[in-house]
């Protein structure tokens, strides 16, 4: 095996293992000894639509999915399953704003059908605290729409709403790292480029029942084509699925819903203390009890002090922890495949970076 720099903490595309990479990049040039690459083979072939159900069958395994949900595997990132799921559905859906992606999401079910509803919006105290969903009022909706996690504001839901009415959730930034109450939820969906493969695909896990009951839309829109062409109806971005298939391989045999939730919280645990224990260098907005155990994000005092803490942290070679744009400052993304060494590193420097501007 190559190995490669690997303290990689961006917001996604995510640092991918070196065990998918290394498969991948062999399928790429010769799938199976079939002397074709992946990307030549067609999506008729028996080889194909092998990977599309083992991938559908291992995503089943590892987050518990019940056979009442059906696994769709779609182009396009997140964005185009927050556009294209209020195309589909019939009912009127809720959106609980929690940060960025919760709102560009709201933005987008407006644009298909302005019924949708804004159910809060906590942008006034900078998305520092999750609403009590149980002063929402819920009587106009069919559906409540939330992001588990905010990837850009560091803010998580650790357990499901407790609402009367299914919930769709974007889970794209914290998809296998906490056990999911499938008897609440109507669709989870994820785009694939932080803790399920690479970008340009997004997976659609929708109820059955609902799928009966979506509206007519062009095919190559339609959740209820897909699923009747088993991900198949047009060309399908076999790479990225195929990639998932590794990911999702790697997932389970480096032990996994149990082992990577368990480690999620662990890691930002780690990191959560030594913030804590330097309130007046390392700057947190959101509460603690929201805070999301994939994104740590923090402030420093000033600009002059990002700068130094981004270049220190690469001669420490630790990359990708520029804070969003919007948000300035730091943040450390940790998904699946950044390990707790390369978590524990990270720690060690902030502690050094602590000792040396305090
Ligand atoms: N939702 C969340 C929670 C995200 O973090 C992102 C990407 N950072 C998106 C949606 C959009 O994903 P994509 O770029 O794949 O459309």
């Amino acid at each position: 095996l190559i190995t490669r720099k690997s303290n990689y903490f961006a917001s996604g595309p995510a640092h991918l293992p070196d065990f998918v990479l290394n498969e991948a990049s062999k399928a790429l040039f010769n799938f199976k000894d079939t002397g074709l690459s992946i990307v030549e083979i067609t999506h008729r072939s028996h080889d194909i639509e092998t990977v599309v159900n083992e991938s559908k069958n291992l995503l089943r395994e590892i987050l518990h999915i019940p056979q009442q949900f059906e696994i769709l595997f779609m182009a396009g990132g997140a964005s185009f399953a927050f556009a294209n799921i209020p195309l589909n559905l019939t009912g009127r859906i809720g959106y609980a704003i929690t940060g960025r992606w919760s709102k560009l999401a709201y933005n987008e079910a407006l644009r298909v059908n302005p019924k949708h509803i804004q159910l809060c919006d906590t942008e006034a105290i900078g998305y520092s605290e999750l609403p009590k969903v149980d002063e929402l009022d819920l009587s106009q909706v069919d559906f409540f729409h939330y992001a588990s996690n905010e990837t850009v504001h560091g803010i998580q839901f650790k357990q499901a709403p407790e609402v009367p009415v299914p919930l769709i959730c974007d889970m794209s930034s914290d998809i296998t790292t906490t056990a999911i109450q499938w008897e609440k939820y109507g669709i989870v969906y994820a785009g694939c480029a932080k803790n399920l493969g690479i970008s340009g695909m997004h997976v659609v896990i929708i109820k059955k029942d609902l799928l009966a009951t979506t509206h007519t839309v062009p095919n190559i829109y339609s959740l209820r084509e897909l699923a009747h062409s088993n991900c198949l109806y047009n060309t399908p971005p076999i790479f990225q699925i195929y990639t998932t298939y590794l990911m999702l391989q790697w997932l389970k045999a480096n032990g996994g819903l149990p082992y990577f939730s368990q480690k999620s919280q662990q890691q930002a645990e780690l990191l959560y203390s030594i913030i804590d224990a330097n309130p007046k260098l390392y700057l947190t907005k959101v509460k603690p009890q929201y805070r999301s155990n994939i994104n740590i994000v923090f402030d420093l005092p000033s600009p002059e002090l990002v700068i130094n803490f981004l270049a220190e942290a690469e001669t420490h070679n630790l990359y990708g922890l520029k804070g969003h744009k919007i948000m300035g400052g730091i943040r450390a993304s940790l998904y699946n495949s950044i390990t707790l060494e390369q978590v524990g590193e990270l720690a060690n420097f902030l502690q050094h970076f602590a000792q040396k501007y305090s």
